[in-house]
Order: C-alpha cells, then sequence, then structure tokens
C-alpha cells in the first residue's frame, strides 16, 4: 500500500515542472518553458560534426572529410547508420539518467528536442516507415515503471509522423547493466535478448530503432539483426546521446 502511495506521489510530481532547474538549483522563470536553466540548458549542445558517418563517434579536432571511426572499421553493423543527439556527458548524461532511473519525466521534453533534432539534421525522416523502440525486459521495465526509449519514441513519431511499432520487438530475457561490462561482454550479454513476435509488421520496412544512448551498439546491433531478420529492408539507429 506504502509503496503504491509512492509510486503515485512520484508520478504526479513527474507531471508538474519543478520551480527550480533540474540540475543546479537555480530559479527558473516560470514563464520560460523546461526544466533547465538557461547555463544547463546549453549544456546539451547538439553533436556537430566531425564524427563518425557510421556510428556517430565525435572526432577532437579539425577534419574535413566524411570518415569511419577505428571502432566501426572492425566491426560489421546490423544497421546502415547512428544517429544521435548529443555527447553523453555533464548535463546530459546526468539528464538521461534522472529521467531513466528517477522518474524525472520534466527532463523527458528535453531529451526528446535533441532527438528530434537529430532525426530531422541527420536523417531522410521521409524514408523512414515504422519506428520501434528498444524494449525492457517485462520485469525490469515494471520495476521502473517506465520505458524510457518507448517515450522518446512516441515523442519523436508525434513531432515528425512515421508509425510507431511498440510491443512488437520485444525482450525475451533479462540481461546484466551494460555498462558494467566491456565491449566484447557487451555484445554477449545481449545475444538472442530480442525478439520479433509479428514479423509482418517489420517486413519490407525502413524502420528506425530509437533508444536513450548508444556506446558500443552492442543492444540496438543486436535489435537490428533481429529486425533485418525479419524482414527489415533497413534499419536506422537514433538516440539522444552518443556515449
Ligand atoms: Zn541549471
Ligand atoms: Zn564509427
Amino acid at each position: 500500500m506504502w509503496e503504491t502511495t509512492k509510486r503515485w506521489a512520484r508520478v504526479v510530481r513527474g507531471l508538474f515542472y519543478p520551480a527550480e532547474c533540474a540540475m543546479c538549483g537555480a530559479a527558473l522563470d516560470t514563464a520560460a518553458a523546461g526544466a533547465l536553466c538557461p547555463a544547463c540548458g546549453a549544456e546539451l549542445r547538439p553533436l556537430r560534426r566531425p564524427f563518425c558517418e557510421r556510428c556517430s563517434l565525435p572526432f577532437e579536432g579539425e577534419i574535413t572529410a566524411e570518415f569511419r571511426c577505428a571502432h566501426c572499421a572492425d566491426l560489421t553493423f546490423h544497421f546502415e547508420r547512428a544517429v544521435c543527439g548529443c555527447r553523453l556527458s555533464g548535463v546530459a548524461r546526468e539528464c538521461i539518467h534522472a529521467f531513466k532511473y528517477r522518474h524525472a519525466l520534466w527532463l523527458g521534453p528535453e531529451l526528446a528536442a535533441l532527438l528530434i533534432a537529430a532525426a530531422r539534421e541527420g536523417t531522410r525522416w521521409d524514408d523512414v516507415d515504422v519506428v520501434a523502440p528498444v524494449p525492457l525486459y517485462g520485469a525490469r521495465e515494471r520495476e521502473r515503471e517506465f520505458n524510457q526509449a518507448d517515450w522518446l519514441a512516441r515523442r519523436l513519431v508525434r513531432a515528425l509522423g512515421g508509425r510507431l511499432c511498440a510491443g512488437n520487438l520485444i525482450r525475451v530475457r533479462d540481461t546484466a547493466q551494460q555498462a558494467l561490462l566491456n565491449p566484447a561482454e557487451r555484445r554477449e550479454n545481449v545475444r538472442d535478448a530480442f525478439a520479433v513476435r509479428r514479423p509482418a509488421a517489420f517486413t519490407g520496412q525502413r524502420v528506425a530503432v530509437v533508444d536513450d544512448v548508444f556506446t558500443t551498439g552492442a543492444t540496438t546491433d543486436e535489435c537490428a539483426r533481429v529486425l533485418r531478420a525479419a524482414g527489415a529492408r533497413s534499419v536506422l539507429v537514433l538516440t539522444v546521446a552518443r556515449g
């Protein structure tokens, strides 16, 4: 009973913008939309070139030609490209963490805006037929109360169009947290963790897979592999941040 009350209190609190910046606590001008003060908001900078054309890994320094990073050169991905909104550092990292694990829904629009801008800038959105969020394992979703990728995918579709296909790409087993593992372990950890319920919904479709963070790409690549096996014509990955 107490747990239920606490959960509802959290949900209700999540519906309102706080009067203070969610990151630094500075007083917010209530007339201004958003959950962050201008200084913290400015730190959510969109990813700018140069970055890897395949996996969006930023490159420090000057480079004018399109390039492929060393990380990608050795890997075969099942998706065509990963397009990311910003670098996973500082305020972006904290925002995503609070949104994902502490149910800070008021940060959602800030993160969705980065995702939508990345889709506008870095993709030909008209070429996307279906949007599929990376699923959580059922028990984990209940524990966390929502799936952040699903929330973001819904915002994206509302802003740019496309058909949301949630609940068709599913996670069939629980996996250890990727953040604690090295790249080889991450691939092993998610192997065969996903499945498609109704392949017909993806057959011949150009699919965009949505997640909050792209780090090694192990999770989204495994989703892409399963989607391609289900008959998807192509898979594009779209995330808020690049780790
Ligand atoms: Zn602030
Ligand atoms: Zn790369």
